[in-house]
């Protein structure tokens, strides 16, 4: 018998650079003037392969032969070390629901180390779910299988939109039951756990220098900022040796991949539902899968977090502007290192702007016009007002919007391919159908009622991973049967493309699915 090779290219430099906590262990405390913490995974009782990604497998340079090998799936459980790696949870800060919350830092993720990719890149491997860590406060450091089914597809599913987000390498299920009150309603019950090997250039967030800045570490502070810019934004100018100009091109970079980030949430009809400070990716990726959700329902107000029911402050509509907000929140904290407000103010600034910019050009491109200008935010406007006078299905109004024959509307009539996106039939009163007649009137003249459709297909997904596909996929999963999981994934992985046989995944939501949890609301419990 031979045995598969897992001596794999590691390089750590996040540990081998920064500062680390000089204890090791997982005992709760607070952690000063540290980037890390180095904590091992704790081992689970049964670890079980049940999704991987073939796609990230091979970027990672790793064969399926080596994914699957009982040792790397113990790897990917926390169960074993192998050689190279260099374990540890990474300390940050963070500002949650608009507060303040002090020192955070991984409470359940578990960095394995970075490894170099054929391509060159190094990427952080991180379990999430695997064990207590320093910071796991009152936690207990694991996740369940729900909430890791969640983050394994949508984190993949995100990739294929071509949305910019952490990748996920594998799902493991571990054996172990985990306590969870979901309903927060004093009935906890056990649930199956798992842990999902999340994959990233790095894991660094807006709070990693919030946390520094917050307790006056200034050499913490600069030794985090010059690793990001070194190794992560290394054609800055100066990117060795930062000078104030360098933080400033950082920030004005990171302002513009968190703008990019968000454009791409709200054509895709993403709705985070955390966007704590702690949950930005200094990269511009879309990271932390919780209690996230889709647009089905065009209802900009609409948030999937029970959490956050009241406030809605991480609603649809408010992801722009909370995301400068948290800007603003990674401005301060890198203060100290430009010593300037006015031109970190510029950058802010310019945010927006490039935002508004961005926005237009990939709403028109979802209505066919490849060069817009700046007229058709009006197009663009009114299409979201008429999207709300019914209850309407974002994805399938937009998919099959290139479908409709707009030579041929009728005032009194919703033009076929578009009833489908309609809940409620009841709904479509005689106003309701001469407004979006109205619309599609107008769309017609500004398109010479020829839009470009291979476009249109090209940004519209057919396929997203709506609410209720996940609770689908995770009651399968649950009871041990992984091929609906399977399928889903599949799906997801060509969301632009038709993929004849696949159409009940494009549907609307069935009504059973309306109020059930995990097919609407979302509990942060995880
Ligand atoms: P989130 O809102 O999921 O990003 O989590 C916020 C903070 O709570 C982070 O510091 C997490 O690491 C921590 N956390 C969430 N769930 C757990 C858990 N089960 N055990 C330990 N820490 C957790
Ligand atoms: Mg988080």
């Amino acid at each position: 018998m031979t045995t598969i090779d897992l001596d794999l290219p590691w390089d750590n430099t996040f540990t081998a650079e920064l500062p680390a906590d000089p204890v090791e262990g997982s005992a709760l405390r607070q952690v000063p003037e540290a980037a890390f913490s180095r904590v091992e995974p704790t081992a689970v009782a049964d670890p079980h392969l049940i999704a991987w990604s073939p796609e990230m497998a091979e970027l990672l340079g790793l064969s399926p032969e080596q994914v699957t090998s009982p040792e790397m799936v113990e790897a990917l459980a926390g169960n074993r070390l192998l050689p190279g790696m260099d374990t540890f949870a990474m300390n940050y800060g963070g500002h949650q629901f608009g507060n303040w919350a002090g020192q955070l830092g991984d409470g359940r993720a578990i960095a394995l180390g970075e490894l170099v990719t054929p391509d060159g890149s190094h990427q952080m491997i991180q379990l999430k779910g695997a064990g207590p860590t320093p910071y796991s406060r009152r936690a207990d450091g694991r996740a369940v299988l729900r909430s890791s089914v969640r983050e394994f597809l949508c984190s993949e599913a995100m990739h294929f939109l071509g949305v910019p987000t952490t990748r996920a390498l594998s799902l493991v299920r571990t054996g172990d039951d985990v306590v969870r009150d979901m309903f927060y309603d004093g009935n906890a019950a056990p649930e199956p756990g798992a842990i999902v090997a999340r994959v990233a250039p790095s894991f660094i967030r807006f709070g990693t220098f919030e946390l520094p800045a917050s307790r006056g570490e200034g050499a913490t502070l600069k030794a985090l900022a010059d690793y990001t810019i070194r190794h992560h934004f290394s054609d800055l100018p100066n990117a060795l040796n930062p000078d104030r100009d360098t933080y400033l091109a950082w920030f004005e970079r990171v302002c513009e991949t968190t703008a990019t980030m968000i454009v791409d949430w709200m054509r895709v009809g993403f709705v985070h539902g955390v966007m704590n400070t702690d949950n930005l990716s200094i990269h511009g990726i879309t990271i932390d899968y919780g209690p996230y959700g889709w647009l089905e329902d065009f209802d900009p107000g609409w948030t999937p977090n029970t959490t956050d029911a009241h406030m809605k402050r991480y609603q649809y509509g408010n992801q722009p502007g909370i995301a400068q907000w948290n800007l603003v929140r990674l401005a301060n904290a890198i203060y100290p290192l430009v010593d300037d407000v006015e031109p970190l103010q510029g950058v802010l600034d310019a945010f927006a702007a490039a935002f508004l910019d961005q926005n237009r050009i990939a709403f028109a491109r979802k209505l066919g016009i490849a060069e817009p200008v700046e007229a058709d935010d009006e197009l663009i406007e009114s299409l979201n007002g008429v999207l709300q006078l019914a209850e309407t299905d974002m994805p399938i109004f937009y998919r099959r919007l290139s479908e409709v024959d707009l030579t041929a509307l009728r005032e009194d009539e919703i033009p076929t391919p578009l009833l489908e996106a309609y809940y409620q039939p009841d709904q479509l009163t005689t106003s309701v159908v001469g407004a979006v007649n109205l619309w599609l009137e107008r769309y017609r003249d500004r398109v010479d009622a020829q839009p470009d459709r291979e476009l249109m297909n090209s940004v519209n997904p057919k396929y997203v991973l709506r609410n209720y596909i996940a609770q689908v996929a995770i009651d399968a999963a649950a009871e041990g049967d992984y091929a609906v999981l399977s399928e889903v994934y599949d799906v997801l992985r060509r969301p632009y493309d038709e993929q004849p046989g696949m159409e009940k995944w494009a549907e609307r939501r069935p009504e059973w699915a309306r109020t059930r949890p995990g097919c609407s609301m979302l509990s942060c419990s995880s």
